[in-house]
């Protein structure tokens, strides 16, 4: 291939796309929520296709269970308990330097999400948590920009997407009013959860980011809902609910209200303590702080403290995970004796 055929010639010569939709695509800002097994996947295909800037929003680190259907992590950033922010960007930086990767180590809460969206032109939701796609089914409706919702548990999984407009659905029209995101829910820890489901729900999102960065008119309007071990695969029409409390009546539930200052992590023995306020940690005098009560070693990113009981690794901005708990009580109180914000 010569050196002035573009890098995109096959989504160039894609009737769907063509040179001005790529024009389009090129353009695009998208922030990424979680860099799951779903996030990271979305991630290396919007990468690739060209989009102009990717935010990879992720406040976890690595772990080895998680190689099993992350694709773009290895064993030695398992090892080192890379920030999965982190070690996402440094890998498709090296796919496509075009592309503008910003990744964010961060929570996503009522507190920060205004910051972490703002900027761009679609959310991909590849959370985790049900709690933070609520929220963002509200602050996407509040600012009026499209998200594409994905989840995935065992072999099953679901994708919508969330477009602005009085006349469109938003993911509370699909769930109803009765909906309890506090309500037990199985999770990846409990059911678990196979790598080609989570393939399927991240490449049917890239496929839809495509077409609405280049604002094609064949945006998918139904719901996904596919099982691999099962076999099937459906289309579920979602329609404006009047009376849905997010879309119909305007009323919000978690954004712009004071969120939880902790939460258990799904398929960890841990507690994330989020401090009442953002700041900036200098870790060489919180390690000097912490060593005579236990062993302390830190990156540019993260401290990690233990005294052969506790575990606690720390961000810059004060977040902290203390693992081997699952009490949020007890992981309120460690944090208060050891990091005291
Ligand atoms: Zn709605």
């Amino acid at each position: 291939m010569s050196n002035n055929v573009s890098r995109y010639v096959r989504q160039e010569i894609f009737a769907g796309i063509g040179k001005e939709g790529q024009g389009k695509i090129s353009k695009g800002r998208v922030a990424i929520i979680e860099m799951s097994s779903i996030g990271a996947a979305v991630a290396n295909n919007l990468a690739r296709a060209g989009v102009g800037y990717l935010k990879l929003i992720d406040g976890d680190y690595i772990e080895m269970a998680e190689l099993q259907r992350q694709t773009l992590f290895t064993e030695e950033e398992a090892k080192n308990e890379t920030p999965r922010a982190v070690a996402a960007a440094q890998y498709l930086r090296g796919v496509n330097s075009e592309v503008v990767i910003d990744p964010v180590i961060s929570d996503v809460n009522s507190g920060t999400i205004d910051n972490l969206i703002e900027d761009v032109d679609l959310v991909i939701d590849a959370t985790d948590s049900m709690e933070v796609r609520l929220l963002l089914n509200e602050a996407c409706h509040h600012l009026k920009k499209p998200w594409i919702y994905g989840g995935t548990l065992a072999s099953s999984g679901m994708t919508m997407n969330v477009m602005p407009g009085d006349d469109e659905p938003c993911l509370r029209c699909f769930l109803g009013d009765e909906y309890d995101a506090g309500g037990e829910q199985p999770t990846c820890a409990t059911v678990g959860i196979l790598n080609s489901a989570a393939s399927i729900v991240a490449a049917l999102q890239s496929a839809e980011a495509l077409k609405i960065l280049s604002d094609s008119d064949a945006v998918r309007k139904d719901l996904v809902t596919f099982d691999v071990w099962e076999n099937y695969f459906d289309l579920v029409p979602v329609d404006k609910d009047p009376d849905c409390p997010v879309c119909g009546r305007q009323g919000y539930a978690f954004y712009g209200k004071v969120g939880s200052q902790t939460a258990t992590m799904c398929g960890k023995d841990s507690v994330q303590v989020i401090p009442k306020k953002e700041v900036e940690l200098d870790f060489e005098k919180y390690a000097e702080k912490l060593a005579s009560q236990g062993t302390v070693k830190y990156t540019k990113y993260t401290l990690d403290f233990s005294d052969g009981n506790i575990d606690i690794k720390l961000f810059k901005n004060g977040r902290a995970i203390i693992k081997h708990v699952s009490d949020e009580k007890r992981a309120k109180a460690v944090y208060a004796e050891y990091i005291g914000l």
